[in-house]
């Protein structure tokens, strides 16, 4: 039952008494039933809880409660509307649009209004909102573009960073539309090689490893042939007695970083701790500093490239790849795929490291063995013909 129904059949029930009875006595009725329900009144509302509409409903709320506390307090459907990105709309601050809108008899009402008893609330659910945009200038990162077949690496072009500007959602970061204003030129990366000279360089990576990088000297030592041992700094700590042997036997040790990470993207705070702490470590371990680099997998960018320089080292590659990392590469493919792509100037990759190299040990004698036959001399990177020198 309603309250408005309540108060007309307390009113019917009045008008019925002062009919059947004499005035005299009704009208002292009358103020007995005033008197009490007054007390009623004031006793709910001191003590108890009134009522008051809520979408329809009847809810008894705390006396003096504002609009604020009856909203948190009621178990009301209604709901603040979600902040959307300005791409996709999806949801990115649930609540985070239009707030509940509350009217107490028909006025839009403040969350700290007090509500009387039998008033009428009603509650419009918050509509969703779009965040807001904003435009914004962006450098556009410089590309690289690496050209060429031989193994040193140098630098052609640097590039030069271009600028778009993008409208992006306030809240959410995403890219509503973008304008290239100047687009990026890029850094171009030249692998060259120096002809003419019948030799060629062999490079061993990912060592030192036991075993294995003692059996790779002994055989460098017999045949009287240099080599250049790209090292991981993790395993130079490991194997320092290796490391120094490499040294020691007139060997040159380059710079394959400290953990064999991946270098594109990294941070300049990664690239400095990679080729820093191989370059200290090989240091510490053998009195000798790296001067050549060979970024793991080959794989490099401009940035990149940039910190390499910066360490004072020189990027090489390789231009004779027999792929003896492979699962399942046998001794006489090595070798074979080795003397067969040989050019004045080659520079060959080899594994001591990084897993089970027992087929390199294997092929490496043939392979010096076939290549002194055809005229070639090995020498170490810093011996090759020299390489054009670059203007960056
Ligand atoms: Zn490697």
């Amino acid at each position: 039952m309603d309250s408005s129904a309540k108060s007309r059949d307390s009113h019917t029930a009045m008008a019925t008494y002062i009919h059947s009875h004499t005035a005299r006595t009704a009208l002292k009725a009358a103020g007995i039933l005033a008197a009490f329900g007054l007390f009623a009144f004031l006793a709910q509302g001191v003590f108890g809880r009134v009522p008051v509409q809520i979408d329809g409903r009847e809810y008894l709320v705390g006396v003096g409660d504002s609009v604020a506390e009856i909203i948190a307090e009621q178990p009301i459907a209604a709901h603040p509307g979600d902040l959307l990105s300005a791409t996709d709309r999806r949801v990115i601050v649930a609540g985070g649009g239009e707030q509940v809108e509350v009217r107490v008899n028909g006025t839009e009402a403040r969350l700290d209004e007090r509500v009387r008893p039998g008033d009428t609330l009603e509650l419009i659910p918050g509509v969703d909102k779009v965040e807001p945009t904003a435009e914004e200038t962006r450098a556009i990162p410089v590309p690289t573009t690496i050209v060429g077949k031989g193994a040193v690496l140098t630098m052609a072009a640097p590039g030069s960073a271009g600028i778009e500007r993008v409208v992006v959602g306030a809240v959410s970061g995403d890219v509503v539309a973008s304008e290239t204003v100047l687009p990026a030129t890029p850094m171009v990366l030249r692998r060259v090689n120096g002809g003419g000279k019948k030799v060629v360089a062999l490079t061993f990576d990912d060592g030192p490893w036991p075993t294995q990088t003692a059996k790779i000297l002994d055989i460098l030592k017999t045949e009287r042939v240099p080599a250049t041992f790209f090292t991981v700094g993790l395993r130079v700590k490991r194997e320092p007695k290796l490391a120094k042997r490499i040294v020691d036997e007139g060997h040159a040790i380059g710079n394959h970083t400290y953990h064999h990470i991946d270098l594109t993207g990294a941070t300049p705070e990664v690239l400095k701790r990679e080729l820093d702490g191989e370059s200290d470590m090989v240091r510490w371990m053998t009195g000798a500093t790296p001067k050549w680099f060979r970024p793991p997998m080959g794989k490099i960018d401009g940035p990149a490239y940039k910190a390499i320089k910066a360490a004072g080292l020189r990027p090489v590659l390789w231009t004779v790849d027999p792929q003896d990392w492979r699962k399942g590469a046998e001794a006489g493919a090595i070798a074979k795929s080795v003397i067969a792509a040989a050019k004045p100037g080659s520079v060959i990759l080899l594994h001591d490291g990084g897993g089970d190299r027992a087929q390199t040990i294997k092929a490496l004698p043939w392979i010096i063995h076939e290549l002194k036959k055809k005229g070639y001399e090995f020498v170490l990177l810093d011996d090759l013909p020299s390489a054009p020198k670059s203007s960056w």
